[in-house]
């Protein structure tokens, strides 16, 4: 699959990343939280983490939440370190002429085992299968369709 921040392909995992700058009487929240390669979870957990550990704690509800955002943080981040990394040279799906020529033929039944219900990830495996190019392409593309179709 891909991950969900960078778009590259590599294996992810879920993860649910918190910040909280504390501002004496008011604080500002950011959250993370989806499937991510190990790369973005990295950069994710440090980033947030400096931020809760500096400025995070700064007030009186931001006394209490800074170290629990800063718990779950670390908690994810461990739960993670086992992740594969992603292959060298991965980069994000790219949606070309050649792909669509590719998957043109194989549409049909794509669509005919979505309407089935059937396992998404299971589904776009197989159709990057039989059409020769990548799940995260295929993956890419439906979440397009899904778009386009809720717009
Ligand atoms: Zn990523």
């Amino acid at each position: 699959m891909f991950c969900q921040k960078c778009g590259c392909e590599a294996p992810t995992r879920h993860v649910s990343f918190h910040r909280n700058i504390g501002l004496l009487v008011m604080r500002l929240y950011e959250g993370t939280e989806g499937a991510l390669c190990k790369p973005c979870i990295h950069k994710t957990f440090w980033a947030y983490t400096a931020v809760n550990i500096t400025v995070g704690w700064l007030g009186m509800i931001s006394l209490v939440l800074a170290p629990a955002f800063t718990l779950i943080n670390v908690y994810h981040y461990l739960a993670s370190l086992g992740l594969e990394s992603p292959r060298p040279g991965a980069t994000a799906p790219q949606l070309d002429d050649e792909f669509f020529a590719k998957v043109q033929p194989h549409m049909d039944y794509l669509v005919q085992r979505l309407n089935q219900r059937e396992d998404f990830q299971r589904v776009t495996e197989d159709v990057a299968m039989r059409a020769g190019v990548s799940p995260g392409q295929v993956a890419l593309l439906l979440h397009a369709m899904l778009a386009q179709q809720q717009a």
